[in-house]
């Protein structure tokens, strides 16, 4: 079947596995030779597949990746992945045959759990964030090894809260007790071999003293880093969006002055315009908070969403851009002439963080791989 008639794409990401390439290439020359850099693919990669990224990321020489559930790290062993693969965010006692299976290496988040895992493993210490995490100090996890003598600490790492907020001291407090936790376990002889702590925003406004012999980027590696708060260093990352997102016009019309337009007639057309109805809604992950708020661009400039957002449609104001036609595509993540909007400009005017949009971007959106 020709699947090029059957589906139009109404509504498509484009996903530039070069970009990706050059921002993890951009992550290790910020962080220099000696350190490792874990490719963070959670939730499908931020939405760009983790299968298509994660091939990327092998291929540039990634040794380490990063999901959060053991379902995510099992479809990834199933494509082939060879790199090892860190699960994050928790596992289910009736996951622990299928850590082993597909060779997963778990996060650790409670000493008691150490007791009955056979392969190596990483201990997150909570040193302020409050999530997951131990909250323990180093004589309870000395004592736990000592207990569980087939137990093999491989890796000991803790997560920042606020590491782009210069405003606060907590990273700073963060820092210092993971430190001293780690040089306790190390004078004790039991220094683990990968030691990590810092994402995007502890590298990319760099607290070098955070970053050991291992980081774990995942918002940088799509092309994004949060703004900083406070008297941050300067950025030692440069990296661009990774993801285009587009959509086709379905239909033109002309309305007269007065016209309401979408559910709820929550706006009226101030004069005579020239509308065009996007084969895009909140179904397709368009937060509908956009409505009559947010921007797409169209011939090359940015044009408002009128009315509200709906499942599978979305109206914009065309009386800017008047040679478009149903057929033409509007950019809602990317760049036209001059025009460009991204994932942190949506996520301001949905009131969202950029992490959220691209997340949320549907799995209806058809995902093309382009160099
Ligand atoms: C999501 C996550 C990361 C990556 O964070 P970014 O801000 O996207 O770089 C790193 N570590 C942990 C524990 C995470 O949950």
């Amino acid at each position: 079947m020709n699947e090029g008639r059957v589906s139009p794409d109404r509504s498509y990401a484009l996903i530039s596995r070069g970009q990706l390439a050059r921002n993890y290439r951009a992550v290790k020359a910020a962080v220099g030779p000696d350190v490792e850099v874990l490719g963070v693919v959670k939730a499908d990669a931020y939405g760009h597949g983790a299968v298509e990224v994660s091939r990327v990321l092998e291929a540039e020489g990634a040794r380490w990746l990063a999901v959060s559930s053991v379902e995510e790290g099992v479809a990834l062993r199933r494509a082939g992945v060879a790199a090892r693969i860190l699960v994050m965010a928790g596992f289910l006692p009736r996951e622990r045959p299928a850590l082993a299976e597909y060779r997963l290496t778990p996060v650790v988040h409670a000493l008691a759990d150490i007791a009955e895992l056979e392969a190596p493993f990483h201990l997150k210490v909570d040193t302020g964030l409050t999530r997951l995490g131990a909250r323990c100090g180093a004589a309870e996890i000395l004592a736990a090894l000592a207990a569980y003598p087939s137990a093999k600490l491989e890796g000991l790492m803790t997560h920042f809260a606020s590491a782009a907020d210069y405003n606060s001291l907590q990273t700073a407090h963060q820092v210092e007790a993971f430190r001293q936790l780690y040089e306790a376990l190390r004078q004790a002889g039991r220094q683990p071999a990968v030691v990590h702590t810092s994402s995007t925003n502890a590298i990319a406004y760099p607290r070098r003293a955070a970053w050991y012999n291992m980081v774990r980027p995942g918002h940088a590696l799509y092309g994004y880093v949060s703004p900083a708060r406070g008297e941050a260093p300067h950025k030692v990352l440069d990296v661009k969006p990774v993801l285009t997102w587009k959509a086709k016009i379905l239909a033109v019309k002309e309305v007269p002055e007065g016209t309401l337009i979408g559910y709820g007639a929550t706006f009226r057309a101030p004069r005579p315009m020239r509308l065009g109805v996007l084969a895009l809604g909140y179904g397709d992950g368009l937060p509908h908070r956009l409505s009559n708020k947010g921007r797409v661009i169209a011939g090359g400039k940015l044009v408002p969403i009128v009315g509200t957002v709906s499942m599978d449609l979305t109206t914009i104001d065309l009386t800017a851009a008047p040679v478009l036609a149903p057929g033409d595509e509007v950019t809602i993540l990317g760049e036209e002439g001059e025009a460009r909007q991204d994932a942190q400009q949506i996520a301001r005017q949905a009131g969202t963080i950029s992490y959220a949009v691209l997340c949320g971007i549907s799995p209806r959106v058809r995902r093309v791989y382009v160099e």
